[in-house]
């Protein structure tokens, strides 16, 4: 049952995301044992807590990562509170959307664009959130260019909207069907994980979980360039060489989920670029089926649960 501030959700639609996947099998700390995964919820309020306000019931809402934070730390008070130390998240501290019902906090659901339908949407709210804040902190200049390694979920938004803003993309990534999918959506290279760029990229985004692609990322920089891994999870990385990899001041940044703004943000921006999700639906019955399909890497694009219990 949902808290005072809480909405109950009847989940429609969830999307599969690696982090899932990372919580399943322990590369994230356990937060809470035998949690529900699903943090790209697309639901209609069923229900609310005494103390919600401005939702009716029946009314569609998204459900992301970010579930709650205290809103009076040092982060959260200079609009990071993607940072906020007591923040808990959707799928790994409370149950999340592989389940007919959900729960999410008010203030932290996402009122979605009436254009998109919930297949459509659901891989907007983590993986379309997420490539964007890495795209931002990538501080790609206008014109510039951009490489993405790795193009699951996440990279094939982020270079949607990077194309649509007028950036030259170059994908680096190991599937033939994800090159294909990069070049269809109009990336201007798509080459193997490791190959060389055809020019220097002024910015790059690290999405697949591979330490040993840091150096690589790093000396496809051009001077000034910088590298932001998206993940929240990433294998080691070799011992990097300073000459090489990071002078002429490139920069190394992560990034760590993702602000209520960034959301905001990426929703409307998503909208007005006609942004569109590559999805593979599942029912949710085959969740499991979902996530071994991931891992292996099976589909390009993003695995969407849909709801065919009730
Ligand atoms: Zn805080
Ligand atoms: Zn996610």
């Amino acid at each position: 049952m949902p808290e005072d501030d809480e909405l109950l959700v009847r989940v429609r639609a969830c999307g599969v995301c690696r982090t899932d996947l990372h919580v399943i099998e322990g590369d994230l700390p356990v937060h809470r044992p035998g949690v529900t995964p699903g943090h790209e919820v697309v639901g209609v309020v069923e229900g609310f807590g005494a103390a919600v306000r401005d939702f009716t019931v029946g009314e569609r809402v998204g459900v992301a990562w970010l579930r709650r934070t205290d809103g009076d730390c040092v982060y959260c008070r200079r609009r990071s509170e993607n940072l906020c130390p007591a923040s808990l998240y959707t799928g790994w501290d409370a149950d999340g959307g592989y389940a007919e019902y959900t729960t999410v906090p008010a203030a932290f659901a996402h009122r979605l664009p009436g254009e998109l339908d919930d297949i459509a949407l659901a891989p907007m709210l983590c993986a379309g959130i997420i490539g964007y804040r890495a795209l931002r902190r990538a501080l790609l200049p206008p014109g510039g260019r951009l490489g993405l390694y790795g193009f699951g979920g996440s990279a094939h938004l982020c270079a949607q909207v990077a194309i649509a803003e007028g950036a030259t993309v170059h994908v680096m990534t190991r599937g033939a069907a994800a090159r294909r999918l990069a070049l269809e959506l109009g990336a201007a290279s798509a080459r193997g994980a490791y190959d060389v760029p055809p020019e220097p990229l002024d910015s790059a985004i690290l999405f697949a979980p591979v330490g040993d692609l840091v150096p690589v990322a790093l000396r496809a920089l051009d001077r000034g360039g910088v590298l932001a891994i998206a993940g929240i999870h990433l294998s080691d990385t070799p011992p990097l060489h300073y000459e090489s990899d990071l002078f002429y001041e490139k920069e190394l940044r992560s990034v760590t989920a993702n602000t209520r703004e960034d959301a905001r943000e990426f929703l409307a921006l998503a909208a007005r670029h006609g942004v569109h999700a590559t999805t593979h639906a599942y029912p949710l019955s085959q969740a499991g089926q979902a996530l071994t399909d991931l891992k292996a890497g099976r589909f390009d694009g993003a695995a969407v649960l849909v709801n065919d219990l009730s």
